[in-house]
């Protein structure tokens, strides 16, 4: 399934099992680098879905009637959605930086129509970081409360630039630039580093040698690892454990606040992980394999979403704000025990 897209077979699995098991995410972002392959993808899924071929192995490649309009962009139930190219004064095109919010009320107005063809509607928002503010609010609703026929999914090159509303309401799919692989040899040759620590590394810095610099430095990876699995087995315990948790929130206190930032962008992702393996994807195991006792099942798209916007949260007040870190932290803990349980 989707061998058209190639290197990112991350990816290709996550979608392919969701797919296997009837669980695609009504809402995903594709995210990553440029011109490795998110687009195509989105397209791919699509083409799969709708496809005349009942045939597992050629279904979506096939170029059948229904696979060749939706390569040409043309198929009723999907809707694409970049920047216009607008004409300038002087004759000349030029592509527009933003996505305008008329595109985006497009969107939301045929979201609420019945499929022509299939089954189901798809919106595809091509380089999604173009919505402008304006746009990704008038767009929250249909993203957080899809229609049971609609799927929306949206590319975005820079992440950072996605509002943290929108961002924590779907399901992200990273694709990578650099595999984990070559990243873990990378890593090994630079820093001179055991084989399994090299892994560790790579598994956690989310595919940025820039992490990996951050990890390494002063040997903070040691740290923020032993954190990081102790504040993973508060929150998945059966009876909170007051003690350990004042003792890590005294600990992560007093660290300095590019690495509690890096902390809690380290649990988003474990959270984002979690939520992916518990909807079938359990080949993603390899990925906790540090972190067997973690109870993945648990979690609700809701509680999901829940935990997500907690730690966005947390992340805004600890860099915008002079909140009491101790309790920025207990607070976290506590909430995200809430909706484990
Ligand atoms: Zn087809």
């Amino acid at each position: 399934m989707f061998d058209e897209v190639l290197a990112q077979e991350k990816a290709q699995e996550i979608i392919t099992n969701f797919i296997k098991a009837g669980r695609l995410p009504q809402s995903l972002i594709f995210y990553g680098p440029r011109g490795v392959g998110k687009f195509l993808m989105a397209k791919s899924i699509v083409k799969y879905l709708n496809c005349l071929n009942a045939d597992e192995k050629s279904r979506g490649t096939d170029n059948c009637k229904v696979c060749g309009r939706i390569d040409r962009e043309i198929y009723p139930d999907m809707t694409v959605v970049r920047t216009e190219k607008t004409v300038t004064k002087s004759g000349q095109e030029k592509d527009s930086k933003e996505i305008k919010i008329d595109q985006i009320r497009e969107v939301v107005r045929k979201a609420q129509f019945k499929p022509f063809e299939g089954e189901n509607k798809f919106f595809i928002i091509d380089g999604a970081e173009a919505m402008n503010i304006v746009s990704e609010n008038s767009f929250l609703k249909t993203l957080e409360e899809p229609l049971p026929d609609n799927y929306i999914i949206l590319i975005c090159h820079n992440i950072n630039k996605i509002l943290p509303t929108i961002f924590s309401r779907c399901i992200k799919i990273k694709f990578d630039s650099v595999k984990e692989d070559f990243l873990k040899k990378i890593i090994k040759k630079q820093f001179e580093i055991e084989d399994s620590l090299a892994e560790k590394l790579s598994l956690l810095s989310n595919g940025s040698m820039h992490n990996v610099g951050i990890l390494i430095e002063d040997d903070m990876y040691k740290d923020i690892f032993k954190i990081l699995e102790s504040i993973i087995k508060i929150i998945s315990a059966d009876i909170i454990n007051i003690d350990e948790l004042f003792s890590i929130s005294t600990k992560i206190k007093d660290m300095e606040i590019q690495y509690i930032d890096y902390l809690l962008d380290l649990l988003l992702l474990f959270f984002n992980e979690s939520y992916i393996m518990s909807l079938g994807n359990i080949e993603r195991k390899e990925f906790f394999k540090y972190y067997l006792n973690f109870k993945s099942k648990s979690i609700k798209l809701k509680s999901f979403n829940n935990i997500i916007s907690e730690l966005l949260r947390s992340k805004y007040y600890l860099l915008n704000t002079n909140v009491d870190i101790k309790l920025l932290i207990e607070n976290f803990i506590i909430k995200a025990r809430e909706n484990l349980s």
